[in-house]
């Protein structure tokens, strides 16, 4: 069934083959309407690798949370053809900022981002990134100081 342009209903599929509750349902065409909109700016095919995922399925699954906004038919991890993660990241911030799609959690990972319309905003992924570099910045600046003041004598 198509729920969109270019996304059918079973891309967003449990990968265990579990059926979707009706109010899942509903959050997945809602979903995919957002994933529409993404697909239209960036102008190229999004792939979904991850999209609803039965409770079973979610517990069989490394590192996901329990209760994950997957589990609620909210939540999809993509990817975009020729586009970077962080380019995708950004440029789903940016329909976020415009309105033009729901306001929720977006993720960013090393080969796909996770965006999901929760309704409340949730980040992760770059400002732990960022947060590792200052950090490992101010450290090097330290050790350059240190190193510099014992050649001269300091
Ligand atoms: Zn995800």
């Amino acid at each position: 069934m198509l729920l969109t342009t270019n996304f059918s209903l079973d891309e967003f599929e449990s990968k265990d083959g579990s059926s979707m509750p009706y109010t899942v349902l509903q959050n997945v065409k809602e979903l995919a309407n957002a994933l529409q909109v993404i697909r239209d700016h960036f102008g190229v095919p999004v792939t979904i690798t991850s999209g609803y995922r039965s409770p079973a399925h979610n517990d069989t699954i490394e590192g996901a949370v329990k209760g994950s906004q997957h589990t609620l038919g909210k939540a999809a991890d993509l990817k975009v053809q020729g586009k970077t993660a962080r380019e995708m990241y950004d440029g789903i911030e940016m329909l976020i900022d415009k309105g033009l799609i729901p306001q929720g959690g977006l993720g960013l990972y090393s080969n796909r981002v996770h965006y999901d319309i929760r309704g409340t905003k949730a980040r992760w992924g770059v400002s732990a990134d960022n947060a590792k570099k200052g950090f490992l910045g101010v450290l090097g600046g330290l050790v350059l100081t240190w190193f510099i003041g014992k050649q001269m004598g300091l």
